[in-house]
């Protein structure tokens, strides 16, 4: 066999290995494992958008090729619902472009702009794909912290001028994955100084942007004054209307990219299947209260979480958005340490930190993306495990 290229021996060592291979050892021996590690929604797609797609499989037309650019029909709803959720108006053809869902997106990029070598800003902890993609373009991360007592937003004055010149792109994601924190209109404003003061690209994931709670409308960054000249936005259909398995999302912003975004998938894929994007657009236009369920149903949940590791000693204010939380490891363990041990004593997958990136350490993240009762059983064992808990580093 050839030896790998580069590049994929470049990407970071896949960190929960170690983890996964215990839980498969586990659950072999016949130990109910309860995940509270998987970020992908328990709840099926509503019934109108699996309708929709019921209707459009029987259309011969849209059993061939789709665009790479993706239909229009499907741009024009994303137009509409920017215009409607944020006062932003969008030209569906030269400034949406469809991805068969938004990781491809993220992933892709990269590819549009870093030449080997060329840096790309990528928050630590975040979503492994950012370091991913570019690695992959042969670009190199340039790893910005995000620390707790900044409400894990990027000290931005704090990357050296050296590094923001060579950078092309830099990538944010508020509400965020992990930490669940969220960011202000004041913030991306700052954010689109910074992009124009070093001639940078800024790729917004906006995943989470509609998992929100207690009345909180997360901002667009698109919708920031000059952000349209400066970024581009990914949007996801899978967390707003628990399609993760049917991939879809978009890109939008500016033209150049959004163009060469088009270009580069016209080389790799050929678009999402047109019955996908016929749901999508009943997604995104039809009736909304699916959502409102959604959320309320996350609230719940999450207030349970919150009061039970409040109860353990934990001092976690409950987050504005996303359906994580991410919460310090007690004393005496490294995140590695403290997920093992949960899977070991109470059979509960939690996510290291160190998996989002070295500034990961010390938390591990708690998804609420399973039953209700599932989760307060999960509770309970840790609960029984742990007793009272102490953070003398905190
Ligand atoms: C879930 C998630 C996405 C969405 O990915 P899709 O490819 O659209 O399913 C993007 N970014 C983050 C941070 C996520 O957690």
């Amino acid at each position: 066999m050839p030896a790998a290229a580069q590049r994929v021996e470049n990407l970071p060592p896949y960190l929960f290995a170690r983890i996964e291979q215990l839980i498969a050892e586990k659950r072999a021996a016949g130990v109910d494992i309860i995940s509270l590690g998987i970020g992908d929604p328990d709840q099926p797609t509503p019934e109108h958008i699996r309708e929709e797609a019921r209707k459009q499989i029987e259309v011969p037309e849209n059993h061939r090729y789709p665009t790479s650019r993706g239909m229009l029909a499907f741009r024009q709803a994303v137009a509409r619902y920017y215009a409607r959720r944020f006062g932003l108006e969008l030209d569906p053809e030269q400034e949406v472009v469809t991805l068969i869902g938004s990781k491809e997106g993220i992933a892709f990029i990269s590819w549009c702009y870093l030449n080997p070598g060329d840096l790309a800003l990528v928050p630590d902890p975040g979503y492994p794909v950012y370091a991913g993609g570019a690695i992959l373009a042969g670009g190199v991360p340039y790893y910005f912290p995000l620390r707790p007592e900044k409400g894990f937003l990027p000290s931005l004055e704090d990357i050296p001028t050296e590094v923001a010149r060579q950078a092309k792109v830099l990538f944010i994601n508020y509400p965020n994955n992990p930490t669940a924190a969220v960011a202000s209109s004041d913030f991306f404003a700052e954010v689109v100084a910074f992009a124009r003061d070093f001639d940078l690209l800024v790729c917004h994931d906006a995943a989470y942007v509609e998992v929100a709670f207690d009345g909180y409308r997360p901002p667009s960054f698109l919708a920031t004054p000059g952000a349209k000249e400066v970024g581009i936005e990914f949007g996801s259909l899978s967390k707003p209307y628990n399609m993760t398995g049917w991939r879809l999302g978009w890109a939008a912003g500016c033209r150049e990219a959004v163009e060469l975004l088009g270009r580069f998938k016209s080389n790799i894929d050929s678009g999402a299947f047109q019955v996908v994007q016929h749901a999508g657009v009943k997604a995104l236009e039809g009736p909304q209260e699916c959502v409102e369920q959604m959320v309320a149903l996350y609230r719940e949940r999450r207030d349970l979480a919150v009061a039970a590791f409040r109860e353990m000693g934990w001092r976690v204010e409950p987050p504005k958005a996303t359906f994580y939380l991410w919460l310090p490891v007690p004393d005496g363990f490294s995140s590695a340490a403290f997920a093992t041990h949960l899977v070991e004593e109470a059979g509960v997958v939690v996510t290291p930190g160190t998996g989002y990136g070295r500034n990961g350490e010390g938390f591990f993240r708690v998804s609420l993306t399973l039953p209700t009762a599932r989760l307060k059983e999960a509770l309970q064992r840790i609960r029984r495990v742990l007793g009272k808990v102490s953070f003398a580093h905190v």
